[in-house]
């Protein structure tokens, strides 16, 4: 197991709908060191490569991008879930089904802030369905500017998002990739490793 693993076994809880609650140090109270960790594990993954950018979505995924922007000193940008936006009105937005509140979103960002010329590192907290993910390369697209790859805390690489960004040709890094959990047995097993482990529920 890796450091992220371990601690999903040891703080994450199973809840019924096939939701993994990691609030106490990812979703809610943020463990400043294990996201350090995760911000370095991306640095070292996309070594060698240009980035200028990292791209997420409210509101999960900020910590873990901005800590990665940090590493790689480059700015952090945050797509908006709210078209009340304090910004003027010129703005790229694709739709998203959120998995958690299952109901379609549409993801804003501020023309003024994503460029051509851009090389983005996209960063979420989960991978699950795909959709977060495609919504936000597909406002990377609209700017001009180029996915350099994403970065991914927790996959879910039963529910085949990841493998749905990846056939589309973009690279995708996941510290921690289930393969199985089930809320009823209270179990989780990831993939690259034959064990099973004991999980709370909630
Ligand atoms: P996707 O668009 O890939 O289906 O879902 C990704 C988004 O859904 C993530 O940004 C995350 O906020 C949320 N999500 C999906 N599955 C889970 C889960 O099991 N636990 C938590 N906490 N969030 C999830």
């Amino acid at each position: 197991m890796n450091f992220l693993e371990e601690r999903i076994v040891k703080d994450g809880a199973l809840k019924e709908g096939n939701i993994l609650k990691v609030n106490g140090f990812l979703n809610h109270l943020i463990d400043v060191d294990i996201t350090r960790h995760m911000a370095l594990e991306f640095q070292n993954r996309y070594r060698g490569e240009y980035i200028t950018k990292v791209l997420t979505i409210e509101a999960s995924g900020i910590a873990l991008a901005c800590m990665t922007a940090t590493q790689l000193n480059v700015p952090m940008l945050f797509a908006k879930k709210s078209a009340s936006l304090n910004v003027d009105g010129d703005i790229y937005s694709a739709k998203c089904y959120s998995f958690t509140h299952q109901k379609d979103n549409h993801i804003f960002v501020s023309k003024r802030y994503l460029e051509p010329g851009d090389k983005v590192l996209i960063i979420d907290d989960f991978l699950a369905n795909g959709q977060a993910l495609l919504a936000l390369t597909d406002i990377v697209r609209q700017a001009g500017a180029e996915v350099v790859g994403c970065g991914i805390a927790i996959e879910k690489g039963y529910q085949g998002g990841g493998d749905l960004v990846r056939e589309k040709g973009y690279r995708v890094e996941s510290i921690a990739i289930i393969d199985e959990m089930d809320a009823d047995r209270h179990i989780i097993r990831f993939k690259g490793d034959d064990n099973i482990y004991t999980i709370n529920n909630i």
